[in-house]
């Protein structure tokens, strides 16, 4: 845990205690600061002896900061109404990365943000660092809330993956490398616009005190305005990144090799690297190429690590192959989009999908039906999926996971095809059968696991 000593002897309100709350919580604690607690939802006394106390009862002007969690919203659709309170008596309110930024030694700071691709990408750097033999330490958004990761000297590294809803939360958020992957539109009711949430994403850069490097992807349009903005800054070492084109002066992939600024001979190769399939991943194995290159380490470093990278569970995860079929656990995959990147890595897929639908559901997905062997549907959303899926892709309607999977398996099987992959890729959230979608991606795996050793010869699976 990283003490947070800013706000000694005075009282502090912390809205929200879920992960990164209570880190907040118990890092102003051993502070010095006296902290006031609240969640709408827990009614019951927090966690670890805080003194819960409703914010609407506070006296804001005796309060010297609101600390609100990520989830609860600052703006949009609009203000919970503690953060009125807090900013009508001039309270500031903040969330847990600003008082991160506040108590971290002289450890740099890697952020990553972006629409798609952030956890990937954060593990990915954290992991191609340690590998190089840096004191690093990984959390944020992702797993470790910051204000719980190590205290590190001035040698180490802490990479945070960080949501547009944290930054909106850290005015003096400056990372010593900062990437941005890619922006599309993505939870404008929680940001009110399109250019309120490309704003806030480019605040990642923004800092006085200069960031070092700015690593970002500039394949969508978005991306690019705010690289040539920022190279006409020129603040900063501003390092572009393309999975779509040559670039003169930054990082592309082209055909799975990996080029730096001009040069004719590639770098190193990222298609075959095991744990990072499909051209998305592209993108995030060249930024995470540029930030650790930035950060010192030499090309050799930045390959042994890319290709020692176990990968993040529910992510296109290979659990096992069983008779030469492929079972992967793509349980992240909780709308059409994410599950468009899953399909487009395979051609010949058993498909597992559905559970509590999304507007929209997969009529986007037409194109890549070719790809699908048989669909196995589980869920509530199975009868508009079977709807959608006619005349076009063979349907079975499964019910449960369990059984979604053993059909899979046995089509798989029966047909034969070489490159078969039994793919989890539900383009649903998960709530009408599971708690969330990590709970979906464990029995996915246990299943495979028990067909495994029912029968079969297994071989791989990364965790
Ligand atoms: P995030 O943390 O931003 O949600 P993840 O790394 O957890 O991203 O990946 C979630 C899903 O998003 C993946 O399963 C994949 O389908 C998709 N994805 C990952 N990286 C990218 C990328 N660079 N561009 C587009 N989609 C991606």
């Amino acid at each position: 845990m990283i003490p947070v000593l800013r706000f000694s002897g005075q009282s502090v309100a912390v809205l929200g205690l879920g992960r990164s709350g209570l880190a907040a919580a118990r890092a102003l604690r051993a502070g010095g600061a006296e902290v006031l607690v609240w969640d709408d939802k827990t009614k019951t006394p927090a966690a670890d002896g805080f003194e819960m106390r409703d914010p609407a009862t506070l006296d804001w002007r005796t309060m010297a900061a609101l600390i609100l969690s990520p989830g609860i919203p600052f703006t949009h659709p609009e203000p919970h109404p503690a953060v009125r309170q807090a900013a009508a008596a001039g309270v500031p309110v903040i969330g847990d990365i600003e008082l991160f930024l506040a108590a971290k030694s002289e450890a740099k700071l890697v952020g990553v943000t972006g629409t798609n691709g952030k956890s990937t990408t954060t593990a990915l750097i954290g992991h191609i660092l340690s590998t190089a033999g840096r004191e690093t330490e990984v959390g944020g958004n992702l797993g470790t809330a910051a204000l719980d990761l190590a205290p590190l000297g001035a040698d180490g590294i802490y990479v945070l993956e960080l949501s547009t809803f944290q930054i909106d939360l850290a005015p003096s958020l400056a990372c010593d490398v900062a990437v941005l992957l890619n922006v599309s539109p993505d939870h404008l009711d929680r940001h009110g616009s399109m250019e309120r949430y490309v704003a806030l994403k480019r605040r990642i850069f923004d800092h006085p005190r200069a960031t070092e490097t700015a690593v970002i992807g500039v394949d969508d349009g978005y991306g690019q305005a705010i690289g040539r903005a920022l190279q006409a800054a020129g603040r900063c070492q501003v390092v572009p990144v393309s999975i779509t084109r040559p670039l003169a002066d930054g990082i592309s992939v082209r055909e799975g090799a990996l080029f730096e600024e001009g040069a004719l001979r590639p770098s190193l190769r990222l298609d075959d690297i095991p744990a990072l399939p499909g051209r998305h991943n592209w993108q995030n194995a060249a930024c995470a190429f540029a930030a650790t290159r930035a950060l010192g380490l030499k090309t050799a470093a930045i390959e042994a690590g890319l290709r020692s990278f176990p990968g993040l569970a529910h992510r296109l995860e290979l659990i096992a192959e069983i008779d030469g079929i492929r079972f992967l656990n793509d349980s992240k995959a909780t709308n059409a989009d994410a599950t468009r990147t899953a399909l487009a890595c395979y051609d010949t897929i058993y498909w597992i999908a559905g559970g509590l639908p999304k507007a929209g559901g997969i009529a986007g997905l037409e194109d890549l039906f070719p790809r699908l062997r048989t669909a196995f549907l589980i869920g509530e959303a199975a009868a508009a999926f079977a709807k959608t899926l006619e005349g076009h892709v063979p349907v079975r309607q499964c019910g449960t996971l369990d059984r979604a999977v053993r059909e899979a398996y046995d089509a798989a099987r029966a047909d034969g095809r070489r490159d078969a992959v039994v793919l989890l890729s539900p383009a649903c959230a998960s709530y009408d059968q599971f708690a969330n979608f990590e709970e979906r991606g464990d029995a996915f795996r246990d299943i495979v696991r028990a067909l495994a050793v029912e029968g079969g010869t297994a071989t791989g699976g990364r965790s």
